[in-house]
């Protein structure tokens, strides 16, 4: 049985005192007997505050460097990521796809590295526009999983998060139906299953992100294949965040 898993993606967005007042808004409605995860990744300069300050939320981290230290300014490793208490981390987003040249290759030694230190991966993936329109949605999902997996076991694969978020659905409104949403998360699992076994598909969590909102993340977790969300817009404000955890636990 997958636990299901909703995340929120603050972005660049909040300074240290607006999370801290965040944390304390949200953490009054989650007591640590939900069926599902609920998270928070959060820019890196509010990380500390954000776990400080969480009893029953997992925080993320929104990006990570694959190197442990170094000549690499600007950049965060994960061994100041484990020290800060970080359980979870982002790699692949669309926005550091396409603005900061994260590739496959990049998003692969992410992955490993973060799971040696038993931190869980949230890896994005999904189509622009124009390869949805195209068709090319199917070989793009398996083109980015086979590159954003490579060199990692099977057994490191089960735990990660799989992130299957339409580019053309972030921050549009525009959400993918249930149905594509659902299509769309099957054939990451199959293709799992295709790269490892089967075991390995069934176990991975697969989330769908892309709009999601309180008034229909309901429709997308009442799907098979749909382990949970990745949530940038209505994860900003404790009441929308609030709502979307009241309508899924
Ligand atoms: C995201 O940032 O990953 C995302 C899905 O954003 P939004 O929910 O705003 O579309």
């Amino acid at each position: 049985m997958r636990k299901p898993i909703i995340v929120g993606n603050w972005k660049m967005n909040k300074t240290p005192s607006e999370a801290l007042e965040f944390m304390k808004g949200i953490e009054e409605v989650l007591t640590g007997e939900e069926a599902a995860d609920y998270g928070i990744g959060a820019p890196y300069v509010d990380l500390d505050v954000c776990v400080k300050n969480a009893k029953n939320l997992i925080i993320a981290a929104e990006n990570c460097n694959e190197k442990d230290s170094g000549a690499f300014t600007g950049e965060v490793s994960v061994p100041m990521l484990k020290e800060v208490g970080i359980t979870y981390c982002i790699i692949g987003h669309s926005e550091r796809r396409t603005y900061y040249n994260e590739t496959n290759e990049a998003c692969a030694l992410k992955a490993k590295r973060l799971l040696a230190d038993n931190i869980i991966p949230i890896l994005c993936i999904g189509e622009t526009e124009a390869e949805y329109d195209a068709g090319k949605t199917a070989d793009v999902i398996k083109t980015q999983l086979a590159g954003s997996l490579a060199g990692l076991e099977a057994g490191e694969v089960a735990k990660m998060v799989i992130a299957y978020e339409p580019i053309w659905a972030i921050g549009t409104g525009k959400s993918a139906t249930k149905e594509i949403a659902e299509d769309c998360c099957k054939l990451v699992r199959d293709t799992i299953k295709a790269l490892y076994d089967e075991a390995t598909g069934d176990a991975v969590r697969v989330q769908y992100g892309g709009s999601v909102k309180p008034d229909n993340i309901k429709e997308y977790m009442a799907c098979e294949d749909i382990d949970g969300a990745l949530i940038g817009g209505a994860s900003l404000k404790v009441d929308s965040f609030k709502e979307i955890i009241d309508a899924t636990k």
